[in-house]
């Protein structure tokens, strides 16, 4: 139910657990985080209950990494326990997402993927859907961006989601529709915030985008956020607003 992301410099885990803690308000019944570096290794952790069981199995493992996306979850499909908790992992390894809202169609999708060899762990939706954008970016060989944004063109229902893949650290796909998510921009885009609303991160930057239905961004270290129609290729310009403090 809720999402919070960090892509940048500094220590994901603090800012994303603090992030979590923050939009606990939203209701839900089970949190979890994923972390990555450049030398390709991050912890990985959820659980059913609260944002403060997550801190407690988690923050005296490795948290190292300066990217980093987490999740409250709401269950919908599936129930509340830590394998159907997000984030999700693709059958590689590589690629993870944290998703609020529901696939409707997730029956379909993965009755065909289980048909093209993939395996579910979890009753989630969400699994079928970063397996399906696995999927994607193999047959298309394409980059994840693109994979992100074929794969949900054949999604019916409604999310917000991040996707990174955890051997290319230095990108985050985000993408909405129906369920709302806001990017904070830190200076010289040298660091990115993701979240459900922009209280996690207000105290870090207060330039930010809120995607609009339908639109995918493509977040990378260094570089200006791009942001896309799902459908379509029409490129939107991104709508940098400036945050008020109340
Ligand atoms: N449909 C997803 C699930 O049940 C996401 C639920 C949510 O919005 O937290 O895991």
């Amino acid at each position: 139910c809720g999402i919070v992301g960090y892509l940048g410099f500094r220590e994901a885990y603090p800012i994303v657990i603090n992030g979590l803690q923050r939009l606990e308000y939203r209701g839900y019944d089970s949190a979890g985080i994923v972390l990555a570096n450049e030398i390709n290794e991050g912890g990985l952790y959820k659980t059913k209950g609260k944002v403060a069981d997550l801190r407690e199995i988690s923050e005296k493992n490795n948290t190292k990494g300066t990217l980093g996306i987490g999740h409250t979850r709401w269950a919908t499909h599936g129930v509340p326990n830590d394998v159907n908790s997000h984030p999700h992992v693709s059958n590689s390894g590589n690629l993870v997402v944290v998703h609020n809202g529901i696939i409707e169609n997730y029956d379909t999708l993965k009755k065909e993927l289980i048909k093209r060899g993939y395996t579910f762990e979890s009753d989630t939706d969400t699994e079928v859907l970063i397996n399906l954008i696995e999927e994607v970016k193999k047959t298309n060989k394409c980059k994840l961006g693109y994979a992100v944004q074929i794969a949900l063109r054949s999604v019916v229902g409604a999310y917000a989601i991040a996707v990174f893949d955890r051997s290319k650290p230095d990108e985050i796909i985000v993408a909405r529709l129906g369920s709302p998510i806001a990017i904070g921009i830190g200076d010289d885009n040298k660091e990115f915030f993701i979240a459900s609303d922009a209280s996690p991160f207000i105290e870090y930057t207060k330039d930010a985008i809120y995607l609009d239905d339908e639109e995918l961004a493509i977040i990378k270290l260094n570089k200006e956020i791009r942001v896309r129609k799902i459908h379509g290729n029409a490129v939107v310009a991104p709508d940098i607003q400036e945050l008020q403090l109340n």
